[in-house]
């Protein structure tokens, strides 16, 4: 008999997503997690379009958000599906208090998996700290693989000495020229009117110069009429946008979290989509099946490469194309698209709402 059920590698978004499900199905699982203790080392940001158990985490949430492009700033909301932040502090506690509460279930910090074997229909898993076997592998820990497009950004949380920020809307897209070769613009999560997350975001095919980044973000924070302010808490991140990225795992075994795909080509949003991810592997646990991943639909693919390949051969369009997208679109419907929906309706509202030509030519080109 093997040790456990399911051994998970990586105690990140991913493997405490599927964890939190697991504790107390009667399902025994291992988390491995080399790092010896968690910090609030990220936000994760999303529409909630469906619910799940990291709620209790939601730090702050938002009905409205803007878009600032060439042709003005469109502000928009649909307040069906606000746009909410968990804090990862938080995440990571609430999903240890529901490992440690279930009986089964374990979380191994300070501890790395090094190997997966196969071993008599089962898995023997070799980490730092010895070896443990499992029924099934679910392997969350980051890709090495590195993308040919990506989102990537360099974010500061700021306390402020005077009131800058507006708490009631998000400037999720302001659009900026000239900082590297793709998409340049800044994000900002208002927590309130003296504190912000303030994020430089590029969509690009490499990640630009921490300098680059560093001035610009500098730039950004002086632009908004802040005198002097604390920094509180830097985060930093590179995430693939890329079709059918995914790495190939040790057969039997499943990838999950960003190795399995799970950021969204088009955007680089991915916790909603770890979220549905956990629910489809955890369901199938529990029902004494394999896990599965589910499966992306054909025309998601299709529109995330055209989108995709716009983007990359036409950077300089983007901050229009994005514009034109929020603001053409039916809110609701584009906050649940843009958080993976794969309704017909939802696609369609999308591409309606998008200028056709560059789609048309995009769409043509060979993959
Ligand atoms: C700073 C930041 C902000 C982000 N913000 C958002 C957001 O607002 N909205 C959104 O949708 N997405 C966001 N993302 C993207 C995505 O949601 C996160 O990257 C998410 O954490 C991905 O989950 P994951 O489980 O794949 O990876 P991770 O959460 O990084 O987990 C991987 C885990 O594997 C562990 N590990 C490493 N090596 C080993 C080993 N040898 N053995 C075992 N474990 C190992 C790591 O320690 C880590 O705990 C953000 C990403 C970053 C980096």
């Amino acid at each position: 008999m093997p040790d456990v059920d399911v051994a998970i590698l990586g105690g990140g978004c991913a493997g405490l997503s599927v964890a939190a499900r697991l504790a107390g199905s009667g399902v025994s699982f291992r988390v491995v997690e080399p790092r010896a203790r968690y910090t609030d080392d990220r936000a994760w940001s999303f529409w909630r379009t469906a619910p799940d158990p990291f709620e209790p985490c939601v730090r702050a949430s938002w009905s409205g958000w803007t878009v600032e492009g060439p042709g003005g700033t469109v502000g928009r909301g649909s307040g069906r599906t606000p746009y909410q932040t968990v804090s990862a502090g938080a995440f990571y506690g609430h999903a240890q208090d529901l490992i440690h509460d279930a009986p089964g279930g374990s979380i191994t910090l300070g501890t790395a998996a090094e190997g997966v074997v196969p071993a008599s229909g089962a898995f023997r898993v070799d980490t730092s700290d010895g070896s443990f076997t499992a029924r099934h592998v679910l392997d969350g820990r980051p890709p090495a693989r590195r993308p040919r497009y990506g989102q990537f950004f360099l974010g500061r949380e700021i306390a402020t000495a005077e009131p800058v920020f507006d708490p009631r809307t998000v400037p999720l897209m302001h659009f900026r020229r000239g900082y590297s070769a793709g998409v340049d613009f800044l994000y900002i999560l208002p927590f309130a009117r003296d504190r912000a997350l303030v994020e430089v975001t590029s969509f690009a095919p490499a990640r630009p110069s921490a300098e680059t980044f560093a001035a610009w973000l500098a730039d950004e924070i002086a632009a908004l009429g802040v005198v002097s302010h604390d920094v509180l808490r830097e985060e930093a991140g590179a995430l693939p946008m890329e079709v059918d990225y995914a790495e190939t795992p040790v057969a039997g075994t499943t990838r999950i979290g960003l190795g399995g795909g799970a950021a969204r080509p088009s955007t680089g949003y991915a916790f909603q989509r770890i979220q549905a991810q956990a629910d489809a592997l955890a369901t199938a646990l529990v029902a004494g099946e394999a896990p599965r991943l589910p499966a992306e639909r054909p025309m998601t693919r299709f529109m995330d490469r055209v989108f995709l390949q716009v983007l990359a051969t036409a950077p300089e369009r983007g901050p229009a194309l994005f514009e034109s997208l929020f603001r053409n679109a039916p809110p609701e419907r584009l906050e649940r698209f843009l958080s993976g929906s794969t309704r017909a309706a939802d696609r369609l509202s999308v591409m309606a709402a998008l200028p056709p030509l560059p789609f048309l030519r995009a769409a043509a080109r060979p993959e």
